[in-house]
Parts: C-alpha cells; structure tokens; sequence
C-alpha cells in the first residue's frame, strides 16, 4: 500500500480532495495503522503531531474521505463508526475477547438479488483471535 505522502497526495487529487496537511495526516495515519480506528482514535493519535487539528476537522476529513471512497466506513461496532483505509471489499474479523478487528480475504463472495441496486457489502466473523482464544481454552 502506499505509503509516502506524493502517493497519498495523488490519490487525494484524483479523488478531487484538495491535499490540505490535516487530510494527508488522516489518510497517512489510516494508511500506517490498519486497526480500523474510530475518529476519536485518529484524533487522539494525531492531536500530539497537529495540535491545531480539531475535532470537527477530523470528523469533517474522515466524511469527505468516505464520500469520495477514499476510505471505507465500517458499521462493525455498534457504538463507532470504524474507518478503513482499504477500499477493495474484504471481510472483517471481530474479536470478542480484546476488541480486535482485523482483516480476512473475502472467498466466494456473495451476490445480492437481481434487482437489488447495492451500495455496500460487509462480511463480518466474530468469535476470538488465537491469542484470546488460547486465554480461554
Ligand atoms: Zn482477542
Ligand atoms: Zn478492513
């Protein structure tokens, strides 16, 4: 994945996002650490590097990021959106013991009715990671 700020500088532009230093801090965060974050993670992590940066400008960056599918939001947990960097459709594995969400390759992948105009498609496995499952074997 792409890593260096020209890339994510590109992938803004083509996607039509001006490359602000606040949006390119959001999409190197998301690029670096694939833990599917809430904003208030993103926030808190970028707070310490961008002090001016507020909460509402995260907010703000993570919906326009979704709404031109530069990210892909994630409705696994009930409380948070998650954010995922990774646009291509993947499943998700849910761990129930210490809150992990980690990625899974999608295989036979499932098709809606016809008719059926779809917008999205999340794949979801909970259960527990090896390490959790170990602790509670
Ligand atoms: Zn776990
Ligand atoms: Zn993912």
């Amino acid at each position: 994945m792409q890593h260096n700020a020209s890339l994510i500088t590109n992938t803004l532009r083509m996607a039509g996002i001006r490359p602000s230093v606040h949006r390119i801090a959001v999409m190197r965060y998301l690029t670096t650490n694939r833990i599917h974050p809430t904003a208030e993670d993103i926030f808190k992590a970028l707070i310490v590097e961008y002090p001016t940066m507020s909460r509402t400008t995260i907010y703000n960056t993570l919906h326009l990021l979704s709404e031109k599918n530069c990210v892909r939001t994630i409705d696994i947990d009930k409380n948070n959106t998650r954010f995922d960097i990774d646009t291509i459709p993947h499943a998700h594995c849910m761990c129930t013991g210490c809150g992990i969400i980690f990625d899974a390759p999608l295989t036979n992948t499932p098709a809606p009715p016809d008719g059926f105009k779809c917008s999205d498609m999340q794949v979801l496995f909970k259960g527990l990671c090896e390490k959790c499952k170990d602790i509670n074997s």
